[in-house]
């Protein structure tokens, strides 16, 4: 457990002091008292809110190294829709037009709190764009965009008394509101989130109150010049953001999801409770309290937005618990690592192409992907279109190749995932082309497994499909059908399908075709072979830690298992020596025994005959026996020797717990058959749960 010690939730928490900041800009609580002390308040102190969301949006973004930009942008969009639709009637009651209202859809804000949200549809794919030139230039350009956004925000009389500024800036005024915007505002703070220097806290805590004051300074003289057209940017006020989120992140420890998502609702709540005061003040007789008592106001608006964020918090739908019956659980840090070795294996040149089909070997396809995605892989593999369709929907946009057979008319769909498919033959790359649409092909050549690919040896009918109109051809793989069998004779047939597969390559080069990118070895061909002249290599089963079977390789790898399969004890009882128990009352007990059911069966993938054949599991760390017949849903389980079992333990089928562990490898030697087989049939009922 984390004690108060080991530090706070300081990013999360600060959201919400960040929420009400921005509570009190839009509600002005000194305003009736002290006018000049409401202007330091909520023109110069709060000021830091907005800087601060856009900080922990970089910072977060930074650490998974941009990669979730998109997905980012995606939610950020759908949640600024959502909002924007929720202000809808206040916008029809101040008469705003629909053209006027898409106007400010993309530029300011359909209501002035909203304008962050078009600030960060720009400001991240510009942030992501400008760090392409790198960090150092990146922020440098940033900075001076926030420079440019200055002239146009406090100091706009100063500098608009250049004629040629003030004509840019007006310029800039036809589009934008401000100068607080998407171009000149957010992407500064969206990489300095994402560079930001961890100073020492004694350092930045004192700094921080300097720089603070120091703005304060700036934000009073330029007010006292006149030069402000608007007062949200400051020369000092990323220095004070810099310091502040410096200073958090030194406290920052563990998460406080609650926080986060209470904070965002505030954000988006608030001005409605400000628009619905205003009536309710008036027919309550109360307007001098509630509306002319800038401080009531401010502590009315706050309470209604605190009160009703936190209401609609707990209503939202509770995340189902996918540990809750039966599970296949994902070491993605297991899945990672894998993926470094077998790069590495692989050799300099080759990269991976991840092979995710059938569910990614039973493991979640999408997941996996994504851990993968973000581990640097980038490029994959599936065996049908729909499967390819399936990662595109799960944001994965990386090249895919589709291994198997795709049926002609399918090709629309192709060009429409743009997925690249594997060219079965020559037929098969006619009837594609002849469709219509351009897609990418990877030629299959077939160098003796006799099951997809144009012969080798058949130059003519390689080049033929170079010809067809519309397919482009950015590959040239084969399979290799013995890399598993380390005997003389299959090594030597393995080398004969090599030297078919790269003569057949530089026949296409020599007519002066380019065959695109070369890929042989699947995960036996990576433990088999040295490193080959391909761009990529194809493992599946390899990067998910097991071995097909318990046949020795050439190259041991250290790869670690990525999958375990888990259920849980849904029931335990006694029988006496001699009952029986399960269908078929296949099994009897030979002594007093402790039988528990287990929520898996077979409709999850469990073999039926597995227990059967001896198979066991793992309760509280201990080996217990399978018993009589798996059901569709259950299995029962000898659980005499494991000690105390209660309703809810976790059973191990596959995987580890504590010491113990059951390999992949075990359980599909018992039923026969390899571990492809066994991992790919576990069931869609089966959650993933991501570790
Ligand atoms: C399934 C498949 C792979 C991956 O095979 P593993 O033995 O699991 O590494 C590679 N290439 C092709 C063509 C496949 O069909």
């Amino acid at each position: 457990m984390k004690t108060r010690a080991d530090g706070l939730p300081a990013l999360d928490w600060f959201r919400l002091a960040a929420a009400v900041l921005v509570v009190c800009i839009h509600t002005s609580p000194l305003e009736s008292f002290a006018p000049l002390w409401d202007f330091w308040l909520t023109r110069v102190l709060a000021r830091v809110a907005v800087p601060f969301f856009l900080m922990v949006s970089g910072h977060f973004l930074a650490k998974g190294g941009w990669r979730g930009a998109g997905r980012f942008w995606r939610r950020t969009a759908a949640l600024y829709l959502a909002t924007a639709g929720l202000y809808l009637p206040v916008n029809l009651y101040n008469g705003m037009g629909p053209l006027e209202w898409l106007r400010a859809l993309v530029t300011d804000g359909t209501l002035y709190h909203l304008w962050y949200f078009p600030a960060v549809l720009l400001g991240v794919p510009l942030a992501v764009l400008l760090l392409r030139l790198g960090k150092g230039p990146a922020l440098c350009l940033a900075g001076a965009l926030y420079l440019a956004g200055l002239g146009g925000d406090s100091y706009y009389g100063l500098v608009s008394q250049v004629p040629a500024l003030a004509a840019l800036y007006d310029g800039a005024f036809c589009i934008w509101e401000q100068t607080r915007n998407g171009l000149f505002y957010a992407p500064l703070f969206l990489l300095l989130g994402g560079a930001c220097p961890r100073l020492p806290r004694r350092a930045a805590a004192p700094g921080l109150a300097a720089a603070l004051a120091a703005m304060s300074l700036e934000a009073f003289w330029a007010r006292a010049m006149g030069w402000q057209r608007w007062d949200s940017m400051y020369l000092l006020l990323p220095l004070c953001m810099v310091l502040l989120f410096s200073l958090l992140l030194s406290l920052d420890r563990g998460e406080d999801r609650r926080a986060r998502r209470v904070s965002m609702l505030m954000y988006v709540l608030h001005p409605w409770w400000i628009v619905l005061l205003r009536p309710a003040a008036r027919l309550t007789g109360l307007e001098g309290l509630l509306l002319d008592n800038s401080l009531v106001h401010f502590a009315a608006v706050l309470a209604l937005t605190w009160a009703s964020a936190l209401m609609l918090y707990a209503l939202r739908p509770l995340p189902a618990d996918p540990t809750a019956r039966a599970w296949r659980e994902l070491d993605r840090a297991a899945l990672v690592h894998n993926a470094r070795v077998l790069q590495a294996a692989a050799g300099r040149r080759c990269r991976l192409m991840a092979v995710v089909k059938a569910d990614a070997y039973g493991h979640g396809a999408a997941p996996v992907a994504r851990t993968l995605r973000r581990a640097g892989v980038d490029c994959f593999a599936v065996a049908c279109l729909s499967e390819g369709a399936a990662l595109r929907r799960a944001g994965i946009f990386a090249p895919i190749l589709v291994l198997g057979w795709t049926a002609p008319e399918q090709a629309e769909l192709l060009r429409r995932w743009r997925l690249t498919q594997a060219v079965a033959d020559l037929d098969h790359a006619r009837a594609l082309s002849a469709r219509g649409v351009k897609i990418k092909v990877h030629l299959a050549v077939d160098t003796g497994m006799r099951r997809l690919g144009i012969p080798a040896e058949d130059e003519e009918g390689l080049a033929a499909v170079f010809a067809l109109p519309h397919l482009r051809v950015t590959g040239l793989f084969s399979h290799l059908c013995l890399s598993d069998d380390a005997g003389a004779q299959a090594a030597a047939f393995t080398r004969r399908q090599l030297d078919a597969f790269y003569a057949a390559a530089d026949g296409l080069r020599r007519r002066g075709l380019d065959p695109g990118a070369l890929h042989v070895q699947a995960s036996y061909g990576i433990w088999n072979l040295p490193p080959q002249p391909c761009q990529y290599a194809r493992p599946g089963i390899a990067l998910y830690g097991v071995y097909s079977d318990e046949s020795p390789v050439r190259r041991r790898l250290d790869l670690r298992p990525v999958l375990s399969l888990r259920a849980r004890v849904a029931s335990v009882r006694t029988l006496r020596a001699g009952e029986g128990a399960g269908y078929g009352l296949a099994f009897t007990a030979a002594r007093e025994t402790r039988l528990a059911a287990v929520t898996i069966g077979y409709a999850d993938g469990v073999p039926r005959d597995l227990p059967a054949r001896g198979g066991e599991v793992l309760v509280r760390g201990v080996r217990c026996p399978m018993v009589g017949r798996a059901c569709m849903d259950q299995l029962l389980v000898d659980v005499t020797g494991a000690g105390e079992v209660r309703p809810g333990d976790p059973v191990t089928l596959i995987g580890a717990d504590g010491p113990e562990r059951i390999p992949a490898e075990e359980v599909a030697a018992r039923c026969g058959t390899i571990t492809n087989e066994l991992l790919s049939r576990l069931g869609a009922r089966l959650p993933v749960a991501a570790r």
